[in-house]
């Protein structure tokens, strides 16, 4: 059966969530600029989920801006370009912002290189077959770039005996501080538009949506005069985690993706804006890609910018363009504050997954004394998977995988929601991750 848009008044919603501060103000108003060019990119092999990517180009070998540098390394895999003219440096192992020394290609730019992509004809999608389509998505490198990277040929091939009637633009931007994709979508809405009909005629979908939440006014204006017919512009409620796929379809259809299930079984597919603009992109423009907007912010970074970055330029070079970390700069998070991740040094790159480069001061980084649990609930009530974190975490802590079966643990989706409400400051979402991990461990060796 196939979802079908909910005619409630908006804005919609869904279930739980709460409501952080969303401290957007520093720049949901500034105008996307282009980093410059700097000295030294570091391209991560493994920058997407799934198989890394495998070189194809030889240290001391020139390189020009856009240029095929790493294949597919398997099915699910994309391809990786250069995204600065000039010359492999070195294939060694380098800090991923993950936190491993991971392979990559590190490339020294040409000075005076003029950094032009070499124009590219455009590519009508609609004359190439569907196995010719989803070639060219994978080896244009394009990956969902809301966080999870994962491949976006691997998405938009539908299995046989499936089909796609609703395509869904994901332009919630639920995490605080970030701004890239607001930007985005109120500079260049046609761009998102043309993105999702790309997919739509793909994917032979009647039906479009694009879901913001409705503290971007002008990016809604802004998408509605852009939208064709066949395109709905669906503001939605500011909270946390409404990004999150499923919820922003249960915001939309007030449908629910069956547990364990995928957007696909209910005919919808979930799409980023990025994601949706890269690919407008890479068929009208031929442009691989090779960069991504990313939000530098927080309390402790002098200047707030929304910037186009190269991948791989390195996390020093950008807190440089942006003034600098300022004194009382005490971390670094790549991604936003509730799920993103902290980095233990600025020698870590842009990565196509990277959105954010949040910097946060000594107010925001203190580590408060935990308490012991008063039963409040306020967790049980903030799941938007309507899980029990409280009770899953005494599981978790006590060890008793055992004990863990029937309560859905695998249905966490890491939103961090939980440890946000929690008075006893319990780091619920930690226990979540350390318990999927102990299920993983538990099932392999049920296994072997
Ligand atoms: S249990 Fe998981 S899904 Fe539920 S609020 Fe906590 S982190 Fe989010
Ligand atoms: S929110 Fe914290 S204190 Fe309240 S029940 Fe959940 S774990 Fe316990």
């Amino acid at each position: 059966m196939s979802a079908a848009p909910a005619t409630a008044a908006r804005p919609r919603s869904f279930h739980a969530g709460v409501h952080p501060p969303d401290r957007k103000a520093a720049t949901d108003r500034l105008p996307i600029e282009r980093m410059p060019f700097v000295d030294r990119y570091v391209l991560p092999l493994a920058q997407h989920i799934g198989a890394p990517a495998k070189p194809v180009v030889q240290v001391g070998q020139p390189v020009q801006r856009g240029e095929l540098i790493a294949e597919p390394g398997g099915f699910v895999s994309v391809a990786l370009h250069a995204p600065a003219s000039g010359r492999v440096e070195a294939i060694e192992l380098r800090l991923h912002p993950n936190g491993q020394m991971l392979p990559a290609i590190v490339i020294a730019a040409d000075p005076f290189a003029s950094q032009r992509l070499a124009p590219a004809p455009a590519v009508d999608p609609a004359a190439l077959t569907r196995d010719d389509f989803l070639e060219r998505v994978q080896r244009g490198g394009i990956v969902g770039l809301g966080g999870a990277a994962f491949p976006s040929h691997v998405k938009l091939r539908v299995p046989e005996g499936k089909r796609i009637r609703h395509v869904v633009i994901n332009g919630c931007e639920c995490e605080p501080y970030l701004t890239c994709d607001h930007r985005l979508m109120a500079e260049r809405p046609e761009a998102v538009m043309r993105g999702a009909e790309i997919i739509m005629g793909t994917l032979e979908a009647a039906h479009g949506y694009v879901g913001v939440e409705a503290n971007k006014p002008d990016a809604i204006a802004a998408l509605a005069e852009a939208a064709p017919d066949s395109i709905e512009v669906v503001p939605l409620q500011v909270k946390y985690p409404q990004g999150a796929e499923k919820l922003l379809i249960d915001a939309i259809f007030e449908r629910e993706v069956p547990l364990g299930g995928l957007p696909i079984d209910i005919e919808v597919l979930v799409n980023s804006v990025g994601t949706t603009v890269a690919l407008c992109d890479l068929f009208d423009r031929g442009a691989p890609l090779v960069e991504r907007i990313v939000t530098v912010t927080g309390p402790a970074v002098a200047r707030p910018r929304n910037l186009v970055v190269p991948l791989g330029t390195p996390l020093s070079a950008l807190l440089k363009h942006c003034g600098g970390l300022l004194p009382n700069a005490r971390q670094v998070v790549l991604g936003g504050p509730m799920m993103g991740m902290a980095q233990k040094s600025l020698d870590a790159p842009i990565v196509k997954g990277s959105g954010g480069v949040l910097c946060l001061d000594r107010d925001a980084v203190t580590q408060l004394r935990e308490f012991p649990c008063i039963r409040c609930a306020r967790c049980v009530e903030a799941c938007p998977m309507q899980l029990n974190p409280t009770r899953l975490a005494q599981l978790i802590r006590a060890e008793r995988v055992d004990a863990l079966d029937g309560l859905h643990l695998k249905n966490c989706f890491e939103c961090a929601a939980c440890s946000f409400v929690c008075p006893s400051r319990i780091p619920l979402v930690q226990w979540m991750r350390m318990g999927k991990a102990m299920l993983r461990a538990h099932e392999a060796a049920a296994q072997s």
